[in-house]
């Protein structure tokens, strides 16, 4: 219904000017999903706008979701819980910690629950077994996806007023990847998709084609996972401190930081032809910057 379609955001595109970028005459600008909200994020928002229309939809009040400590979903869905009149219930895995993250989710009124790291595997019959019998209840997956994720996330390209020869977006799961997939086709736009894996292993081609089959024409870059999720080097901190100093645009290291090494390694490796325009995907997340300010001190 209208109150979360007609959710204003902003999300401006900007270039980034960095002597790099001229130097090797590439482009780079950045969509800025970071700017929509503080807490609901990025792709968080981009996945959680329709599921939300959904549960209204359907007269469900009360949201059920999971995540670990530092999850950004968590938190989304807490702050979104509080701005569309829901109530959140947030399934932590493992034993419950307090940090930063939770604290806020707590403070948007997300009820928080521990659950062991076995049961957990099963969030469908986690639901089932405390929520079945209320009919307010709405199940959310762990990170939001969902063939509704994938509908919000292909907007963004229904945003872009201007032509790009590539889009790099850091993936998770690759749902949002497989929505802006879905957004190329739908509102047939030409553009290299590019998805950078922040976590170790093969499996986003492979998921992604689960959601959309025959997305081939997707580059997946995994080697810049830096040890895998949630893993920093004391390269990927420098390296973000220098962006972050020079662009004045805040990114972290878990995803975004990622994404940006890599896209600034391929630069360098003359991956792109003379006069590419790259388009950069804020996927939002700067919350996760609190879990990492140790590894920043120390660098
Ligand atoms: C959750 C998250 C991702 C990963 O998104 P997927 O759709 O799972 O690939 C990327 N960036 C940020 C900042 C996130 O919070």
């Amino acid at each position: 219904m209208d109150i979360i379609k007609g959710f204003e955001i902003y999300s401006p595109v900007q270039q980034i000017n960095l002597p790099m970028f001229k130097e090797h005459q590439v482009e780079v600008f950045i969509k800025r999903d970071d700017l929509i909200h503080p807490y609901i994020a990025g792709n968080k928002w981009r996945k959680l706008k329709y599921v939300l229309n959904d549960a209204i939809c359907k007269d469900k009040r009360q949201l059920v979701t999971f995540g670990g400590a530092w999850s950004n979903h968590l938190l989304a869905t807490a702050a979104a819980s509080a701005i569309f009149g829901f109530k959140s219930i947030g399934y932590v895995r493992g034993e419950l910690v307090e940090n930063a993250n939770l604290s806020l989710c707590r403070l948007f009124g997300m009820e928080l629950k521990p659950v062991d790291r076995t049961s957990y595997k099963n969030k469908q019959a986690l639901f089932q077994h405390y929520h079945a019998a209320d009919p307010e209840a709405y199940f959310i997956d762990e990170g939001g996806a969902s063939q509704e994720a994938l509908v919000g996330c292909a907007e963004i390209l229904q945003e872009l007023n201007d032509t790009y020869d590539h889009l790099f977006c850091p993936c998770g799961t690759g749902t949002t990847l497989a929505g802006l997939q879905l957004g190329v086709k739908k509102f047939d736009v030409s553009i290299q998709l590019h998805g950078i894996a922040a976590l170790a292993g093969n499996f986003i081609q492979e998921d992604i084609a689960k959601f959309i089959p025959g997305a081939t024409d997707l580059i997946i870059h995994n080697n810049y996972h830096f040890g895998g999720y949630a893993k920093t080097t004391l390269e990927l901190i420098s390296f973000i401190k220098e962006f972050v100093a020079k662009t004045g645009i805040l990114i972290e290291p878990i995803y975004t930081g990622k994404m940006m090494y890599a896209l600034v390694d391929l630069i360098k490796k003359g991956t792109f032809k003379p006069n590419s325009k790259i388009l950069t995907l804020h996927t939002g997340g700067l919350t996760g910057l609190l879990g990492k300010l140790s590894a920043f001190s120390e660098a």
